[in-house]
């Protein structure tokens, strides 16, 4: 079986390689103008390694979901939000983001370490996406309805529009080229669709182009 041990040792000898060519490079004799052209795609094969790098991880997530032996037991989802923020405080201090959690989160069953994915997933987006110039704010809130446990996680950010809400929770689905300012596999919203769907859940959004979204998860109350 292929493993993504597999995958990267081929990754690592590129970029060892790399290495090791631009120092030869430095010894060769050659108007600057070609030095620096050299140094920019030495760069651009070193940022495909890291993007490639990225996706295998994501990969090794997605797909170890369906094999995941199931660890359900109780977990309380205001600890595993506080405990995202504070995992998150490199970005949150960039962008000079709010995270507002609300005080009573329900302790619900489901297996720990995927709910955690799941929530470090949404608000790192809703971090991401935000308007240029917009300092995000996010407000995390709960409520228990027909569906079960229901959460949202409210964003101010650049929106999703009408015709992609469906699409983005297809894998590699992203509605930013590679060539955009935002980073990513296009994994993400994929892995929290599989996620909910293992708790009998659901997730959804609702959004304004331009204003915001709010991310919906349910889970199943037992
Ligand atoms: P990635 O972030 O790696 O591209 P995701 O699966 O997490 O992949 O998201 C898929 C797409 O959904 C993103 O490329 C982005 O266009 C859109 N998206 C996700 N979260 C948000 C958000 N909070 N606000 C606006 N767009 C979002």
């Amino acid at each position: 079986m292929l493993t993504s041990h597999d995958l990267r040792e081929p990754l690592r000898s590129i970029s060892g390689f790399i290495t090791l060519i631009s120092k030869q490079c430095e010894a060769i004799d050659m108007p600057e103008e070609n030095r620096k052209q050299v140094h920019e795609y030495f760069d651009y094969v070193h940022k495909g390694v890291m993007q490639m790098e990225e996706l295998i991880g994501d990969i090794k997530e997605y797909s170890a979901i369906n094999v995941l032996e199931k660890n359900f037991s109780k977990v309380s989802m205001g600890d595993l939000f506080h405990q995202v923020k504070d995992t998150l405080d490199a970005e949150i201090t960039k962008w000079h983001a709010t995270i507002n959690i609300q005080s009573k989160l329900p302790v619900v069953n489901g297996d720990k370490t995927l709910l955690y994915s799941l929530t470090q997933n949404l608000i790192a987006n809703a971090i991401k996406y935000h308007r240029p110039g917009v300092p995000p704010v996010i407000d995390v809130t709960y409520a228990h309805t027909d569906k079960g446990h229901v959460f949202a996680i409210r964003d101010n950010g650049i929106g999703v529009a009408e015709e992609y809400r469906d699409r983005i929770f297809l894998a590699f689905k992203r509605l930013h080229g590679k060539q955009g300012p935002y980073g990513g596999t296009g994994l993400g919203l994929a892995i929290c669709k599989k996620t909910v769907e293992i708790h009998g859940g659901d997730i959804w959004l609702e959004s304004t182009e331009g204003e915001g979204s709010t991310f919906y998860f349910s889970l199943k109350d037992e």
